[in-house]
């Protein structure tokens, strides 16, 4: 019976006592059961299920969102839309013997869209839409998980009783939270016992007329169990990636829809410009430039705003810090190294160098990439070597030692380095470096560390003047765009000509890690060069 009966029969109840006079006799009684309707109600409404103490999971929001206001992603709105036809053509579908749907998995990085997908799933598909998340299904008391899982499937068949087409959607993000490995976890039979209820629940979904979909997200699919990716449970595995540069221009449209923007706002430049960016990110930046504007008094988003939105999601607040001029200086050479030899081997590629302190850098060079890049070259990557050691270089040209400042640079080139030999570009050609010989390995690797320092040492002595009119511009405003360090630096002499990379190498085996943020660094969008 539902919960408003009650309350309204005990309320006439009340009235009739109090009419007759009976009011004395049950008071007591009265007052406990208005005890028990209220905690019966505060249970209904947190969703707790009978005899547990805690908020079982399956929040029901209100679902609008359809596959057009998810901006790029094209892959994955088709490979979604494809596997849901089955759902929408059920009996067609039925007629050929085709296994009902049970189980999508969305897989990448956060904030990718992939909560937003699920619900573009469930308006596509005309169902309920329930969300649940992996960490709220798990308690130190044995069985509560299972319990959760149990009563989540329940409400969602209740949920696709209330639909014509009698389906739901029911999205559990961060799977690997309740779908990691059995036997791996510490309280291991909690989480077992849950992984296994949701196995039993997935398996028994054809049972019931109500069609229910369940759609996983997860960042780390390698965590999985087997057994949740066994066809017929999560048979669909599909990929959502950081946008490429049209997909970031089409978010950033969505976001930028209905807002007031200033004429020189350019979306195109805005999307080349944060490369590595997820949709979440790209909704920041957008929030943060309208913060921007109104701070100021503005009426419309302007290009600076935007500017300035981007440093901030990318590197986080201005720092209230303000280090000494001595130290100043040294950050000021440190980021003209990156900028100079950044700017030497691709003029134009730098699009803004500060020194002002943000988050955890002390100043930092962003570069600005030509386009999406999906594999690199040797020399590319020995390029970005060479960035990345040049502010450790020029600290130690002008100051004759390198600081602190370089720790993060330095851990980048060692990167690098491990990448260009695993993808079989260096003088050992394609060995395994995990197996091959640890001194050889080693040998090469500070082989080629030391040759990438020589080159960049030689160009900033070369380009001294240059390095020295950056840094004291620096020094004074602070902040510079990639225009107006360019004109400061001027005409810089190309390197001299290198010995061509192993004819047809690339990292291409790696592209995917060699160039997007790979899952450690996926929180950080990549393309600066922080001095911290
Ligand atoms: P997580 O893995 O952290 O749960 P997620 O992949 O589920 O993240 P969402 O919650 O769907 O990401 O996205 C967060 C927000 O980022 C959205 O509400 C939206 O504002 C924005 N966003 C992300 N991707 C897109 C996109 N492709 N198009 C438009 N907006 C997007």
């Amino acid at each position: 019976m539902r919960t408003d009966l009650l309350a309204g029969a005990g309320v006439g109840l009340a009235a009739y006592l109090i009419f007759t006079g009976g009011v004395d006799r049950v008071a007591p009684l009265l007052l406990l059961a208005a005890l028990g309707a209220a905690v019966a109600a505060a249970g209904h409404a947190r969703g707790t299920p009978p005899g547990l103490g805690a908020a079982a999971p399956g929040r029901r929001p209100s679902t609008s969102i359809t596959f057009d206001d998810i901006g790029g992603q094209d892959t994955a709105k088709r490979e979604l839309r494809e596997a849901l036809d089955f759902v929408i053509q059920r009996q067609a579908a039925a007629r050929l013997g085709i296994r009902p749907l049970r189980g999508i998995l969305l897989t990448g990085p956060p904030g990718t869209g992939k909560t937003l997908l699920a619900r573009a799933a469930a308006t596509y598909t005309g169902s309920a839409f329930l969300s649940a998340s992996g960490g709220e299904f798990i308690e130190v008391y044995a069985g509560v998980g299972a319990q959760r899982v149990r009563t989540l499937f329940q409400r969602a068949r209740q949920a696709a009783r209330e639909t014509p087409s009698r389906s739901a959607v029911l999205f559990i993000d961060e799977l690997e939270v309740i779908g990691g490995r059995r036997g791996r976890q510490v309280s291991h039979l909690e989480y077992d016992q849950t992984l296994n209820q949701l196995l039993v629940e997935m398996d028994g979904i054809d049972r019931h007329p109500e069609q229910v979909v369940v759609i996983g997200a997860t960042n780390r699919v390698d965590l999985l169990d087997e057994a949740l990716l066994r066809p017929g449970r999560f048979d669909r595995v599909v990929r959502v990636d950081l946008p490429d540069r049209r997909g970031r221009r089409e978010i950033l449209e969505l976001h930028l829809r209905g807002r007031p923007l200033a004429p020189d706002v350019d979306i195109d430049a805005l999307a080349r410009d944060t490369y590595g960016f997820s949709g979440a990110h790209l909704e920041a930046v957008v929030n943060e430039a309208a913060i921007l504007a109104w701070r100021q008094g503005r009426s419309r988003i302007e290009a600076c705003h935007l500017a300035e939105a981007v440093e901030k999601v990318l590197l986080g607040e201005r720092a209230d810090r303000r280090p000494s001029d001595d130290e100043r200086r040294r950050v000021a050479y440190h980021e003209a190294g990156h900028a100079l030899i950044s700017e030497m081997l691709q003029p134009g590629s730098v699009a803004s160098v500060t020194i002002v302190s943000r988050g955890a850098a002390l100043g930092y060079v962003r570069q600005r990439p030509q386009d999406d890049v999906w594999l690199q070259t040797r020399r590319q990557l020995e390029n970005d070597a060479r960035v990345a050691l040049a502010g450790y270089a020029a600290e130690r040209l002008v100051f004759g030692e390198a600081s602190t400042a370089a720790g993060d640079d330095l851990r980048r080139v060692a990167e690098i380095v491990e990448r260009i030999i695993a993808a079989g570009l260096s003088r050992l050609g394609p060995v395994d470096s995990e197996r091959a010989p640890v001194d050889a390995v080693q040998q090469v690797r500070a082989e080629i560390t030391a040759a990438l320092l020589e080159d960049v040492e030689a160009a900033l002595a070369r380009h001294r003047p240059a390095l020295d009119r950056l840094a004291q511009r620096l020094f004074e405003q602070e902040t510079l765009s990639g225009e107006e360090a360019r004109r400061e630096l001027g005409h810089l002499e190309p390197p001299a000509p290198q010995p061509p990379a192993p004819a047809g190498h690339t990292a291409a085996g790696q592209a995917a890690a060699a160039t997007r943020p790979d899952p450690e660094g996926w929180q950080r969008p990549g393309g600066e060069w922080p001095a911290s």
